[in-house]
């Protein structure tokens, strides 16, 4: 399958990974937008958020957003953070196997672009 974030599971591609487990991976982003900036991703590949099942992928979705919680706070964003996840060419995705933003370490601001 010709999937970056796939690669990147797989150990093809190189990333700053910060965290592992059997379900999930975290790694910076290549190109990051605040002073923490990383992706976590489920090593499973799922296209879109239209594609994550209620039935199959509730504890996958919720542990998803528990590392990012974790991770977020490891990192030093008590104060606050923000999670993002793009879904389709509408909603700014680029790369098509889901992955939870964390931003984090600078002021936040609302409506995003
Ligand atoms: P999307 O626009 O929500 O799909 O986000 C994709 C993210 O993946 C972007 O923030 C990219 O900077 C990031 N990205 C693309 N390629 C790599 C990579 O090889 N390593 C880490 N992050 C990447």
């Amino acid at each position: 399958m010709d999937c970056l974030f796939c690669k990147i599971v797989a150990g093809d591609i190189p990333a700053q990974k910060i965290y592992e487990d059997d379900q999930v991976i975290a790694f910076n982003d290549i190109a990051p937008q605040a002073p923490v900036h990383f992706l976590v991703i489920p090593k499973k590949h799922i296209a879109t958020l239209h594609d994550l099942s209620e039935e199959d992928d509730k504890a996958l979705a919720g542990h998803i957003l528990f590392t990012a919680q974790r991770l977020a706070e490891e990192r030093g964003c008590q104060e606050g953070f923000r999670v993002v996840m793009n879904c389709n060419d509408l909603g700014g995705q680029t790369v098509y196997h889901i992955h939870m933003h964390v931003l984090g370490q600078r002021q936040m601001h609302w409506p995003p672009g």
